[in-house]
């Protein structure tokens, strides 16, 4: 991995100083005596109805059991809302900025509270009940949030479906969960786009037939079909409701959300999340790893399809009582400055993002960045794949002026929140590096038998024992459960993804393990080939996989998308390979290169690596679910143009 640049220098400040040096006396308090240290943070985070005497039961062995503050009870809308109407109810808790350059609004904490109330009311005049789950089919307006405290209040479960999914696969989690209700809005805007969530959802419901109730909330006003006896105008139900709705009392075990992970690598799972733990480790992490201070604006530019809307829009957030703000549009509309023009506005201080994002946005070059200040920003964040350290390096310097630290957080949909993450002052940071665990979080890097490594290693990354904000099963099936996570290797929880751990101790993702490529008996990561193939001026991004290679056992394809403007040509194909065997060495070098107007990517704006490996190794027949892509017309121009 290229580490070419030094940033132990990197700027800080006392406050930033003491703040990281905090984390680390936490980490140290954490490891001393981890009951005790969850019991303090669980109970300055939360609001208790009976705060939990049992901390922590958790089983990696067997049948598989987790347990946080088992006997403690709560709401998590409680958390988010009402405690702060003393405090702080006319702040503004959600900005909202619309898709369209000018249309924005805001709401306050506590018209918040009253908002959710009504809705929980109406929903609950539904029919719904606590356990009940809740399909949330939505685009990013207030509503969505609304919806999904509102779900919390009343004890029923949500299950937030991306707005970008077909109806096709809308219908198979409304299946899978067993909702009743859904909850979803006309129409989405979204890059000057309209998406007919409502038509959408009309084509779902045909095999659905166990949908008794839809609401649908007026979000562009266009005239859509109602069925008369099943479908509710929200404006109408919420405008009938009472504002006075007290919260379920709900066990900490009880689950709080469904949610699908994004299917990178297979069928989507119905991760199951549980009120208790999981608020502490959303309150815990927005705090730590942001190092959000009261008073300020946190913008994460995730859809609340998303998990991380889930837990850095909605739920952690609001549990420290931020102002977040929340963008229905796309970093590319009207154009590639929207996202700092939106930063300007709003003053934003601490700024999340994916780096499909900053690859994306890299592509057009500094000048739309250059055209806004930014002076706001403190802070700024990534998630969802590796960042390379070319993507990571423009992030730094073009948009945080070299003045914003950088927390490239590494988690999953299954983790709750962040588990491995720099924190605003750690120095040094290393573009690439996911860095340090958080406090409390004990991950492994094993060998393929298993053998936790020790120093220095390169394997299998897994986590040791249970975090509060673990997922507990997947919905109705825990034997998936068992066997996805902790059947490979016994009594750990398995990530799935390969990582390398350095000399300082500093984690390092090198993708998924299943993309782990063996040539000749070397292992290697694509993040690693990936990264070096991006350092390159002219590539904007790249995937790389493995495939069978008669002499190499695995030989490497590499698949390359040029910046705008840059001409495919056989000398820059060979530049390209030269490039690699540079950055590198030799062993790295792919066997194919071939051009890619575009990747395939999930919803979320990952790189679908499973297909691209089926691609390079002419298994174009068995593509296997390409349902969650988001534009299934690059495989047709991948497959048409495969290199032999
Ligand atoms: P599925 O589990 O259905 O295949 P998915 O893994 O893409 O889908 P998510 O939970 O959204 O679903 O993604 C988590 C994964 O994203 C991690 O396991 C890791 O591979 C990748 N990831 C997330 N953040 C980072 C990061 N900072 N650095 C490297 N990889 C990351
Ligand atoms: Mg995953």
């Amino acid at each position: 991995m290229p580490d070419h640049v030094d940033y132990a220098s990197q700027p800080t400040s006392p406050r930033l100083t003491e703040s990281a040096a905090r984390v680390a006396t936490l980490r140290a308090e954490a490891a001393a005596d981890i009951e005790g240290f969850w019991k303090r943070e669980a109970m300055s985070r939360i609001a208790w109805v009976k705060p939990p005497t049992r901390i922590k039961n958790t089983s990696f062995e067997g049948d598989v059991s987790i347990k946080w503050f088992e006997d403690g009870t709560l709401n998590a809308s409680v958390s988010c809302l009402d405690r702060h109407l003393e405090t702080r109810g006319d702040q503004t808790a959600i900005i909202w900025e619309g898709d369209e350059p000018g249309s924005q609004d805001s709401v306050t904490y506590r018209d918040l509270h009253t908002r959710v109330c009504k809705f929980a009311n109406a929903l609950k005049g539904l029919g719904v009940r606590k356990g009940d789950r809740v399909t949330i089919y939505m685009p990013m307006v207030i509503e969505a949030a609304v919806a999904m405290l509102a779900s919390a209040r009343i004890g029923a479960i949500h299950s937030v479906v991306f707005g970008g999914f077909s109806p096709h696969s809308l219908a198979g989690r409304i299946q899978d969960c067993k909702s009743s209700v859904v909850i979803t809005s006309d129409e989405a805007r979204r890059g000057g786009k309209r998406v007919p969530l409502k038509a959408n959802t009309d084509e779902a419901l045909k095999t659905c037939p166990d949908v008794t109730a839809v609401v649908v909330v007026a979000v562009t006003g266009a005239t859509v079909p109602m069925v008369a006896g099943r479908d509710h105008d929200y404006a109408t139900l919420v405008a009938d409701a009472s504002a006075d709705c007290p919260p379920e009392e709900m066990g900490a075990e009880d689950p709080l959300f469904i949610l699908y992970t994004s299917g990178s690598t297979g069928t989507p799972k119905g991760v199951q999340h549980t009120t208790g733990g999981y608020m502490v480790w959303a309150s815990f992490t927005h705090e730590l790893v942001f190092d959000y201070r009261p008073g300020e604006i946190f913008w994460c530019t995730a859809d609340v399809g998303w998990v991380t809307g889930h837990t850095y829009i909605v739920y952690g957030p609001l549990a420290n009582g931020a102002t977040t703000l929340m963008f229905e549009g796309v970093p590319t509309y009207p154009d590639s400055g929207r996202l700092w023009e939106v930063v300007d506005k709003h003053k934003v201080e601490i700024f999340y993002t994916a780096p499909t994002a900053i690859r994306a946005l890299m592509r057009d070059g500094d000048e739309p960045v250059k055209r806004s200040s930014r002076t706001s920003l403190r802070v700024l964040g990534t998630v969802g794949e590796p960042i390379n350290p070319e993507a990571w390096e423009w992030y730094y310097s073009v948009v945080g002026d070299s003045r914003c630290p950088i927390v490239d957080t590494w988690w999953q949909t299954e983790t709750g929140g962040h588990l491995i993450s720099p924190v605003p002052g750690m120095n040094p940071l290393k573009p690439g590096s996911a860095t340090l665990p958080l406090p409390g979080v004990k991950p492994l890097i094993v060998d393929s038998n298993g053998t936790p490594l020790e120093g220095e290693a390169d394997g299998h990354l897994c986590i040791a024992d249970s975090w509060p904000g673990q997922m507990r099963t997947v919905f109705g099936d825990h034997d998936r459960f068992i066997k996805t996570y902790f059947s490979t290797y016994k009594g750990l929880y398995f990530t799935g993804d390969g990582a390398r751990r350095d000399a300082d101790g500093y984690y390092w993702i090198t993708g998924r393990v299943d993309d782990v490529i063996n040539v000749s008996g070397h292992r290697m990561g694509t993040a690693e080939v990936e990264s070096a193939l991006g350092s390159h001026h002219h590539v904007a991004e790249s995937a790389v996989v493995g495939y069978p290679h008669d002499v190499k056992g695995q030989g490497i394809y590499a698949y390359v998308t040029l910046k705008h403007g840059v001409e495919a040509t056989e000398a820059l194909l060979k530049e390209l390979a030269g490039w690699v065997r540079k950055e590198i060495g030799p062993i790295a070098v792919p066997d194919v290169i071939q051009w890619a107007p575009g990747l395939p990517k999930t919803r979320s704006g990952k790189i679908m690596r499973r297909i691209l490996r089926k691609i390079a190794a002419n298994e174009v027949d068995s593509l296997g679910d390409t349902s969650t892509l988001a534009d299934p017309a690059v495989v047709d121009d991948l497959v048409s143009n495969r290199k032999k």
